[in-house]
């Protein structure tokens, strides 16, 4: 029997003691300890009733036992489905009504608020707390430790992990086993991972980076990773020694370049560096490099097509792009339904095995951005430079157009950005009686900085267009984020929108 994803990620560390993941206490579990975990955790599933293409929805803290159940939804057949750990009972009760879990996981702090989220279904509620604690871990602890895993092609699905949606309701995007496979298999290859590689993973596992892109590729890659909860800059810098690599959203850069002791002494012999899920500074690219001597390597990817481009693992990472189409994955910049002239800026559109299944029982939002042909339309504004590479300007939906004139606003923002005691800016576009939209620019100040809204406008004058310079700029301490670095652009349009009386 075969399991597409499962066989070529675990198969050949079948009885391996091999270290795979590393605790912060030193401790670790081999290879061999996570499959007789997932092939216990696999053998409750199919006991709870869990049949292949059945869904298992979990909104769990991150710890190996988690891991582990992925694994045994691979192995059972089944759809696994995380659940950002932040989402509110009223959310989750969405997911679990969308989605009809044959079995939820949950926190054990959450258990009593079980009517809330569960609502009409009727599947079993287990817990699992962050510590491994928990229901499910207790009656997983009677199952045999050995499983054969459930027959599962290319086309089968693997997991749905929904998008973290800003407007109307989040879509389940469906990923099958050839999906996150070919995906593995590409970015191992192309970033040159190895049995010998040491992955620093403080990475949150609900999200498609480090769910897949990390986890995943080190499985494949036979290599360990130092599994942390959460990010913490002093316990990765503690940690960085034993580690060949890291994967990091942006934030995960600029705070360890805000502790003083992170420097080439500590970092200089790391293989790799990435950066991913958020736009990484030019600036924050080049001060890494100053401090570290490393060259952050950046990528880009989202949850329907896992990664699409990457800066080269060897030649020029170039600081502000995210590189080129990965091989097996090809990429064109749309405008108005043609391909823009070189130097244009339009609406990337990927294809390849990479390219999710579709939206989870929403097929006219399928339709609306994955054409029959197989291309997907990413919504992400872009333009490509003579040598190729990609450079990302935008979310369609964040494109301002101030009295019929497009403004893009990352151009915006990295002038903004290079003004003295400004941390970082988001720019967006308000409802505005004359203009339509208004330029608007939130604005971050360094700690301690005197920053003030007039003096930005005027700093702005003579570096770019009037019909680009912010109508308003508000200063704030920080901007709005999630989880995975982003800044809530639809967040900060929802809380100033009548800023122009709008
Ligand atoms: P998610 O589905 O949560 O992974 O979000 C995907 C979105 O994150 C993409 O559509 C992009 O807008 C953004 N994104 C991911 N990587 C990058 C990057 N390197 N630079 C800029 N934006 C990125």
């Amino acid at each position: 029997m075969t399991n597409t994803l499962y066989d070529a990620l675990m198969g050949p560390h079948q009885g391996s003691e091999r270290a795979f993941l590393i605790l912060p206490d030193g401790n670790a579990l081999s290879y061999a300890d996570i499959d007789r975990l997932s092939a216990r955790l696999a053998n409750l599933l199919v006991a709870k009733g869990v049949a292949p293409g059945d869904r298992v929805a979990a909104q769990v803290e991150k710890s190996p036992e988690a891991l582990a159940l992925y694994l045994a939804c691979l192995r059972a057949g089944a759809v696994f489905l995380p659940l950002n750990t932040a989402y509110t009972p009223a959310e989750i009760a969405y997911f679990v009504g969308d989605a009809e879990p044959a079995l939820v996981v949950c926190d054990p702090g959450r258990e009593g608020q079980r009517d809330a989220f569960m609502g009409m279904s009727t599947a079993p509620l287990m817990t699992l707390a962050g510590n491994g604690r928990g229901s499910l871990m207790d009656a997983a602890a009677d199952m045999p430790d050995s499983q054969t895993p459930v027959e599962r092609g290319p086309d089968d699905l693997a997991a749905i992990l929904y998008t973290s949606g800003t407007t109307g309701r989040s879509k389940g995007a469906m990923l099958s086993h050839r999906n996150l496979l070919s995906n593995a298999q590409v970015l191992v290859d192309y970033w040159r991972f190895t049995a010998d590689d040491v992955l620093l993973h403080a990475l949150p596992i609900f999200h498609t980076h480090g769910l897949f892109v990390a986890s995943n590729i080190m499985m494949m890659a036979g290599g360990a990773m130092i599994w942390l909860s959460k990010f913490d800059a002093r316990q990765v810098m503690s940690l960085m020694p034993q580690a060949t690599s890291m994967m990091g959203v942006p934030t995960f850069y600029t705070r360890l370049l805000d502790q003083p002791g992170f420097d080439r002494d500590l970092a200089g012999h790391m293989r790799l560096f990435t950066s991913g899920s958020a736009p990484l500074l030019a600036e924050t690219h080049r001060a890494f490099e100053a401090r570290t001597g490393q060259r952050i390597l950046e990528r880009y990817g989202m949850t329907e097509t896992n990664m699409n481009t990457s800066n080269p693992y060897e030649g020029e990472r170039r600081a502000g792009t995210v590189g080129f189409p990965l091989p097996g994955v090809e990429l064109r910049i749309m405008d108005g339904g043609a391909e823009v002239t070189p130097g244009g800026i339009g609406t990337i559109e990927v294809r390849g095995a990479n390219v999710f299944q579709g939206y989870w029982r929403m097929p006219e939002k399928t339709a609306e951005e994955l054409r029959p042909d197989g291309w997907f339309i990413t919504g992400d504004l872009a333009t490509a430079d003579p040598d190729g590479y990609v450079t990302i300007v935008g979310r369609g939906k964040d494109l301002i157009i101030s009295g019929g004139f497009n403004v893009y606003p990352k151009e915006v923002e990295e002038v903004i950005d290079a003004l003295p005691g400004v941390l970082e800016s988001a720019v967006i576009g308000l409802p505005h009686p004359d203009f339509g939209e208004g330029v608007v620019a939130v604005v971050a100040r360094q700690p301690g900085a005197e920053l003030n809204a007039a003096a930005i406008i005027e700093g702005l004058a003579d570096r770019l267009a009037r019909f680009k310079q912010p109508k308003q700029v508000i200063v704030v301490d920080e901007l709005p984020r999630n989880t995975m670095g982003k800044v809530q652009k639809a967040a900060l349009r929802q809380e100033h929108a009548a800023l122009f009386g709008g």
